[in-house]
């Protein structure tokens, strides 16, 4: 198994948290409170996303809103209960059409390009250390393209050679029905999961229908948020990443590699490419001058950026970043 390093240019503190992202917190916890209350919206109880452990044996990990848990066996963050994936599609639809313009501009930023340019270099780079013996011509994106309208543009400009399809969120459609027909009649070389098996009621569904309908050898590149991450590790559920509509999965390393094996993937490459961990937690103890944990406050307080740098190189070398990717083989 191949375990990358990135080790790129730490970002500007100013860009990782800012009042923008303070409003999206705030329209993402009443979307999920209104889900709550609506009264039609049915949810259920589940156990580990990850190793499948029953909640009781986990710690909790956050009360408010629903109930988040901490699985003491794989280290999993998850929502203990969640909602059926439509009324999620509908809501995450709506929230998105209501996104105001200066939010979309203020997206489509150089943290977005850094991002788009970081996905088709992982595709471009596991293509030539993968040996699968063909290339990665067709990639099929499952709605990464519908949480960032300017993915595909940027992949229309920089993707190079390589065809992509984009299966976009379509709230009132069959989203895995939907799913298993596109990979059975335009059947991709790679499918594309950026940050959707977070958001996902069902992760285990979504990666059995790929498993299922998907050509034997196809390459499955999974990015998620990763529990096993500093961040979640220092401030728990008042680590600024930990958006619960967003976050109804948050896998550990040694979860999601569960998950996935259990389902008959093989676990090709894991890594933790985070760059944010350092940086986001050097503002919150920066910014809340009360916060007080051993060590790690007066370390964040008094780094410089070289020293932020080294911790952050030292987190993606030991699988303790706050972002995960692994590529998964059917
Ligand atoms: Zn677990």
């Amino acid at each position: 198994m191949y375990t990358p390093v990135f080790i790129d240019e730490l970002p500007d503190a100013s860009t990782v948290s800012s009042r923008k992202s303070e409003l999206y917190r705030l329209t993402r916890a009443r979307g999920l409170t209104e889900l709550l209350l609506d009264g039609t919206t049915p949810w259920h109880d589940r156990a580990c996303p990850g190793c499948g452990q029953d909640r009781s044996q986990s710690g909790n990990f956050s009360q408010a809103l629903i109930p988040f848990h901490r699985c003491s066996h794989c280290n999993t963050i998850y929502a203990a209960k969640v909602p059926a994936q439509a009324p999620l599609d509908a809501l995450r639809a709506r929230l998105q059409a209501e996104r105001p313009e200066a939010h979309a501009e203020a997206d489509a930023g150089s943290r977005q390009e850094f991002e788009f340019v970081s996905v088709l270099n992982w595709i471009r780079l596991t293509e030539a250390r993968a040996a699968t013996g063909r290339p990665l011509a067709q990639v099929l994106d499952y709605r990464f393209c519908s949480e960032n309208p300017a993915w595909p543009g940027a992949v229309a400009r920089l993707a190079q050679n390589r065809g992509w399809q984009f299966l976009p969120l379509a709230p009132d459609s069959e989203p895995l029905a939907d799913l298993a027909r596109t990979l059975r009649q335009s059947p991709p070389d790679a499918v594309l999961l950026n940050a959707e098996l977070d958001r996902s009621a069902d992760p285990r569904a979504l990666l059995q229908t790929i498993r299922d309908h998907a050509p034997e050898g196809t390459l499955v590149f999974v990015a998620t948020s990763c529990a096993d991450g500093l961040e979640y590790e220092i401030l728990g559920a008042d680590s600024p990443s930990f958006v619960p509509l967003d976050r109804l999965n948050v896998f550990s390393v040694k979860g999601f590699e569960a998950l996935a094996r259990g389902l008959g993937y093989d676990c090709l490459e894991i890594s933790t490419p985070g760059r944010l961990d350092a940086v986001i937690l050097q503002r919150y103890f920066t910014e809340i001058e009360s916060a007080a944990v051993p060590f790690w406050s007066g370390f964040f307080r008094e780094a410089d950026r070289d020293r932020l740098r080294d911790l952050q190189i030292l987190l993606q070398r030991s699988l303790r970043s706050g972002v995960m990717r692994f590529v998964l083989k059917t």
